[in-house]
């Protein structure tokens, strides 16, 4: 008869019966629409818990009724965070099992609780994930954009000059940009993203698991124009900007520069060409054109 074997590295382990929680702060997923989306183990754990700190203990309240879920709530926001942190973390420190929840997704994710989590590893209570739906991960995951590097960025500033600052910052970043953005600002920020970023591919998603989930994908600009046009959506969105490659901003054009010399350095005129506007995905054209004034300066300067 085989034996069953401990699960080594790297391969999952499914504990036989329902796992109960130990002493400590269980950072608890929740969904962010659909709420077949609750993990088992996310059940297990808030049913569970002596306490459940939450952002609105009447969202967090509606979510464990639908699961017949009696518990403890407690709200924990930016506003209450500072007078209400001691008295869960003495909790914790008296051994009790603490659920902590948002009103939606992951906590800590542009939700609160890094504090909490901080300070919990600070007085060496445990902290463990009850990992599950996040909107950025979700969008992110059916966006067609790269996904191999990515920035998580968060809301932009609301103000004009700060977020349109932030966008410079982001521009510099190789890596896909993942943007929350409420539906009276997405228009003003596709409009600025265009601008600052380039019109780069996008892809803005929106209902995530909700009844009008959708995906748009498009040219920044493309999709301001059309949110212009139609007004602003409804629900909630998650934008995702590709990576400065797909399109090519000044970042952009210096690095295609430095490639196109590399590989003139070393093959014909052709095969440069060829190979950069392959990499960096442009016209070959537009590319054999960058290589003649390349090689223009250097026969001027030699
Ligand atoms: N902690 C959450 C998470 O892990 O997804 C995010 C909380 S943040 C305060 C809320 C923002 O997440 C929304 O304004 C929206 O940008 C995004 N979001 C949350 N649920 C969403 C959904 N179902 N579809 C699209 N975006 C969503």
């Amino acid at each position: 008869m085989p034996r069953a074997s401990r699960p080594s590295a790297g391969e999952p382990s499914a504990p036989e019966g329902p796992e109960q929680p130990r002493a400590g702060l269980w950072v608890v997923a929740t969904p962010i629409g659909h709420l077949g989306d609750l993990s088992p183990r996310a059940r297990a754990v808030l049913a569970a818990a002596d306490l459940v700190v939450c952002e609105d203990t009447r969202v967090t309240g509606r979510l464990l009724r639908h699961f017949g879920i009696t518990a403890r709530l407690r709200s924990y926001h930016e506003h209450n965070a500072p007078r209400v942190r001691p008295a869960i973390l003495a909790e914790l420190e008296r051994g009790a099992v603490v659920a902590l929840v948002s009103d939606a997704g992951t906590p800590t994710i542009a939700d609160p609780g890094y504090r909490l989590v901080r300070e919990a590893h600070a007085r060496g209570i445990p902290v463990r994930a009850v990992p599950g739906p996040s909107a950025a991960i979700a969008a992110l995951s059916v966006s067609g954009l790269p996904t191999d590097r990515f920035f998580f960025q968060g809301f932009l500033p609301p103000r004009r000059a700060r977020r349109r600052a932030v966008l410079a910052e982001l521009a510099r970043i190789p890596a896909t940009l993942v943007i929350y953005e409420a539906p009276h600002r997405i228009a003003e920020s596709l409009w600025d993203a265009a601008r600052v970023l380039g019109d780069r591919e996008a892809a803005l998603v929106r209902e995530i698991t909700k009844l009008h989930e959708e995906c748009r994908r498009g040219r920044l600009g493309e999709l301001a124009a059309r949110i212009e046009a139609e007004g602003p959506p409804r629900g909630e969105l998650v934008l995702v900007v590709a990576p400065p490659a797909a399109v090519g901003d000044e970042v952009d054009e210096a690095a295609l520069d430095e490639a196109l010399r590399e590989a003139l350095a070393r093959c014909s005129l052709r095969d440069a060409v060829a190979e950069v506007a392959d990499r960096f995905q442009r016209p070959r054209r537009e590319v054999y054109r960058r290589a003649l004034a390349l090689v223009g300066e250097r026969v001027r300067s030699s």
